[in-house]
């Protein structure tokens, strides 16, 4: 940080109970280009759905008129894109929401293997449909952990769904519960779940800057995909709210695993 920071006595005019706010212009800076960055990256991301459905319109009252065959692909494409749009706004609030609520703590409880079991078997036919094997490890009984509980399940289900979209067909997928008898950043005990994959992998040089948002390895694999660019950024909140961590290893035509650790009691700390 290269801001300088001068003390010097306060104005005697400003008086008792003044509030005085030392800013650190390159904090500040760094910030405001980020928050730039996004909505640039916002707009584009809703900017390419939009040019594809006018440009279909166009087609439609022009050349494509009167052609009942090229009306029901353009009208499928243009269905396809609005739902795309649907999604990215869907994601763009979710992440909002999670960002406002990130210094409150969670007050409820959850049961952390029951909820696993419930989005296991809500993504059933998902999972079948992309052919994966699933096999789990942990999930039996009941383990109490303080959590958002609307939260917790969309970091599961992001995670898992992704872990279905990059793994080839035929796949596996495995979801792990275990617990951590002492976890020192923590510094108590802690439960784990691994979610992994035996998929395409992440080349190193990604894994660092997979939660930024938008960030993606394949951008044309990842729309292909129905993806926004936003699931790993959601997670990250998420956890950090409940002051846990993600862990992400992977290797290149080997899979990918996600580790979520979440503390079983929230301390101070
Ligand atoms: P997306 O909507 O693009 O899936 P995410 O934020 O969920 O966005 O993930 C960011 C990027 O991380 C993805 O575009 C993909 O390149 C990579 N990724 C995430 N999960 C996996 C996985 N299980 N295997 C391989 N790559 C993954």
């Amino acid at each position: 940080i290269a801001a300088e920071i001068t003390v010097a006595p306060l104005p005697a005019a400003l008086g008792r109970g003044a509030t005085v706010a030392i800013i650190d212009q390159s904090v500040a800076d760094e910030a405001e280009q980020m928050r730039r960055d996004f909505v640039a990256n916002v707009s584009h991301e809703l900017k390419t759905p939009l040019t594809a459905m006018i440009g279909f319109i166009e087609t439609l009252r022009g050349p494509a008129r009167g052609d009942p065959k090229a009306r029901d692909r353009f009208l499928d494409i243009m269905e396809r894109e609005a739902n795309r749009m649907n999604r990215l706004v869907a994601d763009l609030l979710s992440l909002s929401r999670v960002q406002a609520e990130e210094r409150r703590r969670p007050s409820s409880e959850v049961d952390l293997p029951m909820m696993l079991r419930g989005v296991l078997a809500t993504m059933a036919q998902a999972t079948e449909a992309a052919g994966v094997e699933v096999e789990t490890e942990g999930l039996e009984g009941s383990r109490l952990l303080p959590g958002d509980p609307d939260q917790l399940v969309q970091v599961f289900q992001n995670l898992i769904e992704n872990a279905l979209k990059y793994a080839s067909s035929g796949g596996h997928l495995g979801v792990r519960l275990r617990r951590i008898e002492y976890e020192p950043l923590m510094r108590g005990p802690a439960l784990a779940v691994d979610i992994s994959d035996r998929g395409e992998g992440i080349d190193e040089r990604h894994l660092p800057r997979l939660t930024e948002r938008f960030y993606r390895v394949d951008t044309h694999r990842s729309r292909a995909q129905g993806g926004t660019g936003l699931g790993l950024a959601i997670v990250k909140h998420i956890v950090n709210r409940h002051r846990g961590r993600l862990k992400i290893e992977s290797r290149k035509a080997e899979g990918s695993r996600f580790t979520v650790i979440l503390p079983e009691k929230l301390t101070r700390a």
